[in-house]
Parts: C-alpha cells; structure tokens; sequence
C-alpha cells in the first residue's frame, strides 16, 4: 500500500516517466529481424543457386547481429554488424549491390535510430562509402544534426574514420543492366502511354532488441533503379523508412519510397501499438494493408515490439527476411509470401 502511494505520488511528480526507458520485465531476451528487400520475388523468377546464395547471406547477417546480441552486445551494434554484412554482398541494393540512377551513377541512402534516447543519424546521396549505416552511425553518435547529404556527408566521412572507395567500387553489371532493361521498358512504356510494370527491391534493414531492452533500427539503400539524381527515398527518413522506440517498436521499410514518405510508415506502426495498443502485427499490417496499399504504395516492413515479438508485413509476391530471438538463435530465414 506504502509503496504503491509512493508510486501513484512519483507518477504525479512525472518522475517516473523521468527514469531511463531501459531494462524491463523482458531482460536478458533478445531479438532480432533483418529484411533485404521486397518485390515480385517469386519461385519460378528464382534458380536453385540464387535461392541459395540468398538464404546463406541473410544467415550471416543474422548470425553477425546475434554474436553481439548474445554476448550482451546493444542493439546499435547488432543492427550495424548485421546490415554491414548485407551492404558487402552484391546481392542486395545497398552498398557494393546498389542499383544506379538514370545517369548511371550510384547514390547511396541509410538512417539508423537509437530507440533507447530516440537519436537518429542519417545520410542521403553519398557516392563513396563502403558501408553507408556506418556513416549515418557516426552522424548520430559524433556530430549535433540528423542527417547530412552529398558532399557534406562525406567530407564528414572523411573527418571520421569511415571507409571510403572509388565511386566505381558500387559498380555491378547485373544492376547496370537492370538500369537498361528499366531506360528500355520506361520508354516502351511512354509510347505505349502505360505506366512501367513490376519492381524489384533490395533494400536492406535490421531492427534489434538487446538483453537490455532497448530497441535499434536502421536501413541502407541505393534507392530506386533509374532515380534521377538527388532523389531521396525513405530509407534515410526518420519515421518514413526507419523508426524505433523502446515504448513502442523498431521498424524498417522496403518499397516505393515515395508512397512510404507520405504515409510516414515506420512511425506510424508505432504510433498505433504507443496510442491504440495494436499488436506489432496488426499495426504493421494496418499501416502496408490499409494506408499504403490504399495510397498506390508497394512494399513492406519489418517490425520487432519492445517484448522481442516480431512482425512482417508485405504487399508484394516476397521479401528477403530473416529472424532469430534469444528462445530461437537459429536463424530463421523466408523469401516467399508462402
Ligand atoms: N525504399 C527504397 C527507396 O525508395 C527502395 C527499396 O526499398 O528498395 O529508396
């Protein structure tokens, strides 16, 4: 009784939603989820060796990101190691694997968010950093602003440490053909007056609950195949494609950034499990099913609750994801809607 009107009084005094939004009921569990894009993935539009090379690669990301989680590691670290490991395979389109814009160059987008404090850093635009989520770390950890673009973003790279390659190391001819074949197929298109067809994405995110409860979540992308130069998609926007909040959720996106901006997917999710108290399912689903399939948007996310729960959620035929929790490390890898 004693305590709990010291309680009831700390709660009045707004003291207690003062303390640090840290350990939980939930300590010492630990989740995490990565997705490596979405789109018109499906079995017959796949070869045994893809297939294969897909599945090892999100396994690695998934066992890199559990290595930190295990050892007590944060979620920052694990999102990190995780999405480095995608950005370095040159099946995904972030990092070496990034698609190319109409002028056939590659300009690169990643944000990552601390759900404990609610930082964020981001970076749009950039044409020289192996490993974009490292950029956007530092962005949030060393410098006082949320996100920086082009050229300012990599003279920052430069002032701290993060690894820089020749523009022509995110060459790949598997993508500058996918740019052909989209110049070929938009221009049919024009003629025809018909709207260019099916799309593929391959984004990459992470989202990691830490045996101290607290939430990360980041994403890295290329963007969209044939972009015109300094278009900026929603990977790097707080709220649009990256979101975490130890009271509520982490998310990361894959689509049509446009129609994720508008719909603010990542933050909606969570504003609906912080105000509506949906599970993280069905306010993932909501948010793809209803609002952004409603607006024209294609995609999905990937979506980890404050217990460790987790949730997908897509509107296209696939999405490359993977899971692994502290109850089940193995990793748990999925490519199909079925
Ligand atoms: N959402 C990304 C963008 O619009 C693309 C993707 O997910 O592949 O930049």
């Amino acid at each position: 009784m004693f305590c709990r009107h010291i309680l009831v009084s700390l709660g009045v005094l707004g003291v207690i939603s003062a303390l640090p939004q840290a350990a939980s009921a939930q300590d010492h569990i630990y989740s995490l989820v990565i997705h490596g894009g979405a789109g018109t993935i499906t079995r017959d539009s796949m070869t045994d060796e893809t297939e294969a090379a897909y599945r090892v690669a999100l396994s690695d990301a998934l066992m890199k990101g559990r290595a930190v989680l295990e050892s007590g590691g944060t979620a920052l670290d694990a999102v990190t190691a995780s999405i480095m490991v995608m950005e370095d395979s040159d099946l995904f389109n972030a990092g070496k694997g990034a698609v190319f814009t109409h002028d056939g160059r590659n300009e690169l987008d990643a944000a990552i968010m601390d759900g404990r404090t609610l930082n964020a850093g981001a970076i749009t635009g950039v044409t020289r950093v192996r490993n974009p989520i490292t950029l956007a770390r530092a962005v949030m950890e060393q410098s006082r602003h949320v996100m920086l673009a082009r050229e300012g973003a990599e003279a920052f790279a430069r002032d701290h440490d993060i690894t820089l390659v020749s523009p022509t190391y995110f060459y790949t001819e598997r993508r500058y053909q996918q740019l052909l074949a989209v110049q070929k197929k938009d221009k049919e298109a024009l003629l025809l007056l018909d709207a260019p067809g099916d799309h593929e994405f391959g984004t990459v995110g992470a989202v990691a609950l830490d045996k101290d409860g607290n939430i990360a979540a980041g994403t890295s992308t290329g963007g969209l195949t044939n972009k015109m130069w300094g278009r900026i998609g929603d990977s790097p926007i707080i709220g649009a494609g990256t979101y975490a909040n130890n009271k509520s959720c982490g998310v990361s996106a894959t689509g049509t950034g446009e129609y994720f901006i508008r719909a603010t997917v990542a933050r909606e999710i969570c504003a609906l499990m912080e105000y509506k108290s949906y599970s993280v399912q069905q306010a993932a689903d909501q948010v793809i099913h209803q609002n952004l399939t409603r607006l024209g948007g294609d995609g999905g996310v990937i979506a980890l609750a404050h217990d460790g729960a987790i949730a997908y959620s897509f509107n296209t035929e696939g999405m490359y994801r993977g899971q692994l929790t502290s109850t089940h490390p193995e990793p748990k890898v999925e490519i199909y809607k079925d």
